[in-house]
């Protein structure tokens, strides 16, 4: 009894927190035949969007449905859920991560009732047991009530390296690949055969400022390969989805983190200290992206120390 009061007034409370406004807000979008997603704001997360600020979707095929990174809250994880539920009826077969950034995971438990296999990269559980801590101490207090629900959903079925896994919805195959370090040491992609789109996670940032917590050499590398494949649609971890043919978001991010490198680069040749390259390196890009003050210093922190041991 005790417990079905805590559930109810639990339930009671989600749906008080959640002003009309936020629930109304909260929209997808079609990108391909049974492809949707939802953008997210460029925004850092916080209370009042929900930590709504990465894209996040589903695919739906003829048996059941995968769920392609879960939202930055418990309360994001339940309105996208919603809005599968405005598509399909259709089981929600997987809930696949594509790396543990919380704006990508924090979602997963909303869907537990579904029952779902959670699908990551090989690296993915060790990244998650190693920073949960720190993101429910951080998130719980950034997000407030939306945070409450939230758990920690270790992925079972893992995608090695080298080896990309294939999953099968109903006459709709998804094909995921996980990378070597780049954005984070456990990136995963997802192409969808059917309609040729690929869905990259956080290795495409589109108009916000991308996050450096991998290797700018490896991240550099994989968008040399990823930007050259032959696909209909892109669905970035941040910004518009966009026609395959076009090459300006693979571009502008690929210039980016080559411009930090060489920067860095040249500063470490001469002997210039971290302090040299945070004040210099980059600094004409500040115009191009969304969140640049808020990542951009971080982000020449790690690729000098990364770089001066080259
Ligand atoms: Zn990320």
């Amino acid at each position: 009894m005790h417990l079905l009061i805590s559930f109810f007034s639990f339930m009671a409370l989600s749906i008080a927190f959640a002003s009309e406004s936020q629930v109304n807000r909260y929209s997808v979008k079609q990108v391909a035949e049974g492809i949707f997603y939802h953008q997210g704001n460029h925004e850092e997360a916080n209370a009042e969007n929900l930590g709504a600020i990465a894209n996040v979707g589903f695919i739906i095929g003829e048996k059941c449905i995968a769920v392609i990174d879960s939202g930055g809250s418990f309360y994001e994880g339940e309105l996208l859920r919603k809005s599968i539920r405005q598509h399909s009826d259709l089981p929600i077969c997987y809930v696949i991560n594509t790396h543990v950034h919380p704006d990508h995971v924090l979602g997963n438990a909303a869907f537990t009732i579904d029952k779902p296999e959670f699908v990551g990269h090989e690296k993915l559980p060790a990244a998650m047991a190693s920073r949960q801590q720190h993101f429910a101490r951080q998130f719980s207090e950034i997000l407030g009530d939306a945070y409450k629900g939230t758990k920690f959903i270790e992925a079972g079925t893992l995608v090695q390296v080298d080896s990309p896994i294939k999953l099968e919805l109903g006459n709709r195959p998804l094909v995921l690949t996980a990378y070597t370090t780049a954005h984070t040491d456990h990136d995963l992609t997802v192409y969808d055969v059917n309609s040729s789109t690929l869905w990259t996670g956080d290795l495409l940032f589109v108009e916000r400022i991308p996050a450096l917590d991998g290797s700018i050499n490896g991240w550099i590398d994989a968008l040399e390969t990823l930007g050259e494949r032959d696909v209909e649609m892109v669905v970035p971890g941040h910004g518009p989805a966009f026609d395959g043919k076009q090459s300006k978001g693979w571009q502008d991010l690929l210039h980016y983190l080559t411009t930090v490198r060489k920067e860095v680069r040249d500063i470490i040749n001469d002997m210039g200290t971290i302090e040299e390259a945070i004040a210099s390196v980059g600094t004409q890009e500040a115009d191009k992206w969304k969140l640049f003050e808020e990542y951009h210093r971080r982000n020449v922190t790690a690729a000098y120390v990364e770089l001066e041991w080259e």
